[in-house]
């Protein structure tokens, strides 16, 4: 029996079986490893502007605790529940550990439809929703970070709420701040640009002429803006872009600055161009280059799969594709090369990671410093990744997961089971 359920969940332990199989775990050892340690639901209840009061359902999952302090996100989206933030929280424990960073994974949520609160209600929100989570939560116990619905002004919110109850500031709270509250510059950029740096790294071993190379891109928030102009800037055409509002396509290339000053403005890629406006089902079976889905988890289904006309599969998100999608995926390795999640979208945790530093020691990095290490930890996994995937002869993902597993489970072992 357990508490979290729901497609997501499954999603994740369907995923972590492939990979125990893979990797010989004794039976008996796999809900250690998988299964995670805590889980805080909290009932955050607000004024609204009417003057009524609404309650929302918080979350948040702590996976394992065995390599330092959890990290991950937090969603603000009509989706979440209990099992889509556990399912979450493990991916990002193999996410860290993929990378060498010294956390176990989190993720948080509220179940909100950000489209119906005002901005004082989501301030409201956000601080109650901190202020519930205090006693679970700190620098050396759960960082958190933005995530889908999320931004520097939310964590700006978590960080102030959580330092006014310490009575002093304490900006290592929380990562994805705004760099004037103790952020790290390229923190915003950081998932984006790492998506765009081994889409490119990709490219490079493939022979592909950037100028003659196109990009689609799903979801167009903080990951999926900022991989489009990176790309962009490298010499692609984004030929196609979505978000919850539409799309939009143009086989001559969309300008992305200026439909990122446009979302910016207006909150979403709507209203950008009539005559661009495209089917958003259409957008992820679209012949291109390099396809990143940078917005829901399970975008990507077998059917999808088979249909889908991309080079390279750099996944922006978190579990865009699913288990049956992998098996075709599997199929199609000769023509389609996929970055998979835990390692394409890990530059955002990467430099949390640097920022969390930062704020623990006062001492402030430049922006080149910060890039500079994030694309050499993405360099390094993503070598250890190809290298695996070869000598086991694995998908690119089952490499990748492989890699983190080990690290969770080595670490879980050597510390051995208290009392
Ligand atoms: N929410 C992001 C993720 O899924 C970032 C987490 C973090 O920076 O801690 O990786």
């Amino acid at each position: 029996m357990t508490v979290y359920s729901g497609p997501v969940f499954e999603m994740a332990v369907n995923q972590f079986n492939v990979i125990a199989n893979h990797l010989e775990i004794p039976f008996d050892e796999r809900d250690r490893i998988l299964m995670p340690k805590r889980a805080v639901t909290v009932s955050c209840p607000i004024h609204r502007d009417d003057g009524s009061v609404a309650v929302f359902e918080g979350y948040r999952v702590q996976h394992h605790l065995t390599m330092g302090p959890t990290k991950g996100g937090t969603r603000f989206a009509p989706s979440v529940d209990i099992g889509e933030v556990a399912a979450l929280a493990i991916w990002m424990s193999w996410k860290c550990a993929l990378v060498g960073l010294p956390y176990g994974g989190a993720k948080g949520g509220v179940n909100v439809d950000l489209s119906t609160i005002s901005r004082r209600e989501l301030e409201s929100l956000s601080r109650r929703y901190m202020q519930e989570m205090i006693p679970f939560v700190g620098p050396h116990t759960d960082v958190m970070a933005p995530d889908m619905g999320t931004n520097e002004q939310v964590m700006a919110w978590f960080m102030d709420t959580y330092s006014m109850y310490q009575g002093q500031t304490v900006t290592e709270i929380v990562t994805g701040k705004p760099v004037s509250n103790g952020g790290t510059l390229g923190r915003r950029e950081a998932t984006g640009r790492g998506v765009a740096h081994l889409s490119k790294r990709v490219m490079k071993e493939l022979n592909i002429d950037p100028h003659k190379a196109t990009a689609v891109i799903q979801g167009f928030g903080n990951v999926g803006s900022y991989a489009a102009l990176e790309l962009y800037q490298f010499g692609l055409k984004v030929t196609a872009v979505s978000d919850h509002t539409g799309a939009l396509h143009d086989a001559n290339g969309l300008d992305i600055p200026a439909l990122i000053r446009h979302a910016s403005t207006h909150g979403s890629i709507a209203g950008f161009s009539n005559q661009l406006a495209f089917d958003p089902a259409e957008v992820l079976t679209l012949p291109c280059t390099v396809l990143v889905p940078a917005a829901l988890e399970r975008v990507i289904d077998a059917k999808t799969a088979e249909n889908l006309k991309c080079r390279i599969l750099a996944e922006g998100a978190n579990g865009p594709t699913t288990p049956e999608a992998d098996l075709v995926l599997d199929k199609r390795r000769d023509e389609i090369f996929v970055i998979p999640d835990i390692l394409c979208n890990s530059g955002g945790v990467v430099v949390s990671y640097f920022e969390w530093v930062q704020d623990l020691q006062q001492l402030f990095w430049e922006e080149e410093e910060v890039t500079r290490r994030e694309y050499q930890i993405l360099n390094r996994a993503f070598d250890q990744m190809l290298a695996r995937a070869g000598t086991d002869k694995i998908s690119h993902r089952t490499a990748a997961m492989a890699i983190g597993v080990e690290k969770v489970r080595a670490a879980k072992n050597t510390r051995g089971l208290f009392p």
